[in-house]
């Protein structure tokens, strides 16, 4: 049976216990600050998580499933979300060309709203901006590998990153990290966490 990282001995012994609380406090500091931006504009973080996503993803991806999918939430969870968005008037439905479904897109107030929110993390980034780069590159390296290994589990379904993209190639011409559709090498710094270019399906 694995030890807990949570057992203070355990803890006080290994250092991958230690990362795994630090990432605990970290996701704390993330539900602390999604909650009280959505407090600010009478909102649940979900709501607020839709208007950042709606923001900055191109109109193919600004779906109901996709959004569901984004935040492992079921579409229903997702919909009663939406129709409070539509509600206040910061979200509306653009039907597609078969008239079968919608995507959604901000509204003006909406747009306003979101780009407001979208900065909620900066109290996370501030220290690991003072990082040098090396320290950067690690640490996004390491990050990259825990998420790559909870959505092979079936754990997290984030599935637009290099590590799991038809085009990568790890250790190829001579490169550590390759990208086959940019033909070139990704520099650690690189390597995306939701890439615009990602396929799940080889295309070379
Ligand atoms: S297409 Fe994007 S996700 Fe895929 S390997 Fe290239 S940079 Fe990474």
């Amino acid at each position: 049976m694995p030890q807990s990282p949570f057992n203070l001995q355990v803890q006080n012994t290994q250092v991958e216990g230690r990362i795994v609380i630090a990432l605990e406090r970290i996701a704390q500091a993330f539900r602390v600050l999604l909650w009280s931006e959505g407090k600010a504009h009478a909102l649940s973080p979900v709501q607020v998580q839709i208007l950042i996503f709606l923001l900055y993803q191109p109109v193919e991806r600004r779906t109901v499933s996709l959004l569901a999918d984004a935040f492992n939430l079921t579409k229903a969870t997702l919909s009663d979300s939406v129709k409070v968005l539509e509600k206040k008037r910061l979200v509306k439905r653009l039907p597609k060309q078969d008239l079968r479904s919608h995507t959604l897109e901000l509204t003006t107030k909406g747009r306003e709203l979101a780009m407001q929110s979208a900065v909620f993390t900066q109290e996370i980034q501030n220290p690991i901006n003072k990082l040098s780069q090396a320290e950067k590159e690690s640490m996004l390296l390491g990050l990259l590998d825990i998420i790559y290994h909870l959505n092979q589990q079936g754990i997290i379904s984030i599935q637009r990153m290099c590590y799991s993209c038809m085009h990568y190639k790890a250790n190829f011409k001579g490169h550590p990290h390759y990208c086959r559709l940019l033909n070139q090498q990704l520099r650690q710094a690189d390597i995306r966490i939701d890439c615009p270019e990602y396929s799940s399906v080889f295309s070379a």
